[in-house]
């Protein structure tokens, strides 16, 4: 299935929560959810939330598919891969999208939002670990030092997100490096993913 490049706001609202999908927009009172909280569509209002079982579960799957920006196939593949760890699958699957390095970038301040962050890592704007990487979906393991490169220092871009991360803050995981680095302290355990979702239901969905 191809990416979804309609407005994002509406994604929000089919979920009925932030999806913080739109950089700086999400954190002030023009975000649509803080305006007007209904599903989106003519008949909106009239769509009831007595969802249950299946509707549930898709759903939950689709929040976190939206957050994260990643597709159909790709999610199934890291359901699998956190079906094949050890562990409990829902919590290893939200480790396994949060040690991405789009949302590693979004979660270290240096940009607004994980589509940002996906663009700026595809630009080869970063380094881990001194080596330049511009996959967006490389995962980064604890210890993994993530630097601004030295040609992208001054990308309005990447300067406005450092200015603006001070709002939302930076997760315990990650520790700040330098001005314009950050290591992966540790993986992130599941308090820490900052994500108001039952990954159970996800779970569940994929062992039907
Ligand atoms: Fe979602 Fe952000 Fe739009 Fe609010 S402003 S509805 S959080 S994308």
């Amino acid at each position: 299935m191809a990416r979804y490049t309609g407005p994002v706001c509406r994604l929000c609202r089919r979920e009925g929560m932030k999806l913080f999908l739109k950089g700086e927009r999400c954190y002030t009172e023009k975000c649509a959810i803080e305006k007007r909280n209904m599903p989106p569509g003519q008949h909106g209002r009239r769509r009831s939330s007595k969802m249950q079982g299946y509707g549930v579960q898709l759903r939950e799957k689709q929040k976190v598919k939206r957050v994260y920006g990643v597709l159909e196939e790709q999610f199934r593949r890291y359901f699998e891969m956190a079906d094949r760890t050890r562990g409990i699958t829902g919590e290893t699957l939200l480790q396994l999208l949060e040690r991405r390095l789009d949302n590693a970038v979004y979660r270290m301040g240096f940009s607004t939002s994980r589509a940002q962050g996906r663009q700026l890592v595809r630009h080869g704007h970063f380094l881990v670990n001194g080596k330049k990487v511009d996959i967006p979906s490389y995962s980064l393991k604890a210890g993994d030092v993530v630097t601004v490169r030295q040609t992208s220092r001054t990308n309005p871009a990447i300067l406005h997100a450092v200015g603006e991360v001070k709002g939302r803050g930076i997760p315990e995981w990650i520790a700040l490096e330098g001005e314009l680095g950050a290591k992966v302290a540790s993986i992130p355990t599941r308090a820490q993913i900052n994500l108001p979702v039952q990954e159970q239901l996800i779970v569940e969905l994929y062992s039907k």
